[in-house]
């Protein structure tokens, strides 16, 4: 069994684009992520996402975190608590997105195979 820890990465300077539309975002985070291939090996790897305006549009904590960076261009030493509580909230949300994207296309993989 693989450990996850919780070891996230908050890039804020030159951030990638964002994956899914390609746009420019003002924070990215990397984080642990582990997925189970075809034999059902677990795989560790890091998964990268970027808060996007556009993408993350209507998910609560993403709005609040980017109304954060439209208030605070740059980040003050007093305001990292909220950064903190926020970008934390933000992390929380897109990890849960990608591994329900994994496992949308573990099913779909089987189910191709014939195993569902
Ligand atoms: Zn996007």
């Amino acid at each position: 069994m693989i450990e996850e820890g919780d070891e996230i990465v908050l890039q804020l300077a030159d951030p990638p684009n964002c994956p899914r539309c390609g746009g420019s975002g003002p924070v990215s985070a990397q984080f642990p992520y582990s997925w189970t291939n075809a034999s059902g090996e677990a795989v560790p790897g890091i998964r990268e996402a970027t808060l996007c305006p556009v993408c993350d549009r209507d998910e609560p904590a993403a709005d609040r975190l980017l109304a954060f960076f439209a208030v605070h261009k740059t980040l003050e030493p007093s305001e990292l608590g909220t950064f903190h509580n926020l970008s934390t909230a933000w992390v929380a949300i897109a990890r849960a997105r990608k591994v329900n994207q994994q496992q949308l296309a573990d099913e779909y993989e089987r189910s191709r195979n014939g195993e569902l």
